[in-house]
């Protein structure tokens, strides 16, 4: 089956009764008959909350069908799936090792990196998110794991995802992909050989503004890993939520389409403008990363940003605020648009941020996209 009949087919309630939905089962709970059933289940039955009931259960498997994967953790927001990818990732004696973070990666992520791996005896060393085959020299350290973001969710490089997969996996190093970007269908980061696929689903699968969970992806060895430590954590996502996210699931990827496709409109338009230097979108033919982009990901999402020419971060911010349609928000993939200034949440220590004038997000949502299109422009104005 093609991508879009998964997301439809996968997932469906698994008792045999006539639901198209699955219930959403409350229980921390669940008995058994008899002692023996209760400690040794056949067939295996869940027995715990915490194991995921319906919709968890149901959740799981649209996301492992999403990516082919043979396990999927949710975890209780976009961040605690990055965390628990990169614990899963750590080898059983990291101490002394290297973990090699892409410039470009996640704010608080980049923080966990710095406050928390060195706790294991790991110490981050961050890399040129464009470093391409270049990874092979920082890998000549002993590397427990790799971390990618592709495009970084505020600059928006695009990192050669097969390549630095290949060279860690040489290197005997574990690879980790921070995927909230192309939400699992604009590419499919496994199959990219990537061993861990963490995804913000409060982002594009929630898609509503409404929830914060996230999941993490993984095949063979890695999903065995992975599985190990979904449950050493504690972390459990309420059946509510999860009922939304596979709501959300369902109709992703026409979202994502009517998303991508306005945002290239917009980026096109915002490209032709004065008052503007660059547009960080790799679905534009004049962006850097623009053949790499298109070898690795089937479109766009909604998520860009762009350089304000010889704007400052004080006047892009009354820009922002001049927007009506665009609200001033964090986070992004939602149904409504949003903008945001960004030069206070980056944080490079291996390429340095040098930039025109002041960066503004945006996060292209389901209206109509000349509607957007004017507002922004008479925010310019
Ligand atoms: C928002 C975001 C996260 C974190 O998701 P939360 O659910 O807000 O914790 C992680 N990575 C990227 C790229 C994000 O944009």
């Amino acid at each position: 089956m093609k991508r879009d009949t998964r997301l439809i087919h996968s997932g469906q309630p698994r008792r045999s009764d006539d639901l198209v939905n699955p219930p959403i089962e409350r229980a921390s709970t669940v008995v058994a008959p008899s002692t023996a059933e209760l400690y040794n289940p056949t067939p295996p039955r869940r027995h715990y909350g915490r194991g995921g009931l319906s919709p968890n259960h149901e959740l799981r498997e649209a996301i492992g069908a999403l990516y082919g994967a043979d396990h999927v953790a949710l975890a209780q927001s976009g961040l605690a799936s990055v965390i628990l990818a990169l614990r899963a990732a750590l080898p059983d004696t990291p101490a002394g090792m290297q973990a090699l973070i892409t410039d470009s990666a996640y704010g608080p992520v980049r923080r966990f990196c710095d406050e928390e791996l060195p706790r294991y005896g790991v110490t981050p060393v961050y890399y040129d998110p464009r470093i391409g085959a270049g990874i092979a020299e920082r890998l000549d350290k002993p590397t427990a794991v790799v971390l990618l973001e592709s495009p970084g969710s505020l600059t928006f490089e695009v990192q050669d995802i097969a390549g630095i997969a290949k060279a860690a996996r040489s290197a005997g190093a574990a690879s980790v992909i921070d995927d909230t970007w192309s939400a699992g269908v604009l590419m499919n980061p496994l199959e990219l050989g990537v061993e861990y696929a963490a995804q913000a689903l409060t982002k594009y699968v929630g898609g509503h503004s409404d929830l914060l969970m996230g999941a993490v992806a993984a095949k063979g060895d890695a999903a065995a890993r992975l599985k190990d430590k979904d449950v050493l954590f504690g972390g459990h996502v309420s059946p509510d939520d999860a009922y939304l996210c596979l709501r959300g699931l369902r109709t992703l990827s026409l979202r994502l389409e009517r998303s991508g496709a306005s945002g290239l409109a917009i980026a096109r338009q915002l490209d032709a403008h004065p008052k503007v230097s660059r547009v960080l979108h790799p679905g534009l033919e004049n962006h850097p990363d623009h053949a790499l982009f298109k070898s690795q990901f089937n479109g766009s999402s909604g998520c860009f940003a762009f350089v304000l020419n010889g704007i400052e971060a004080r006047e892009s911010e009354t820009i922002a605020e001049s927007c009506h349609l665009f609200r001033l928000g964090f986070s992004w993939g939602g149904y409504e648009s949003l903008i945001l200034p960004c030069d206070r949440q980056i944080r490079r220590t291996a390429v340095p941020w040098k930039a025109e004038g002041a960066l503004l997000r945006l996060s292209i949502g389901l209206e109509d996209a000349d509607d957007l299109w004017a507002d922004l422009a008479q925010a310019l104005g």
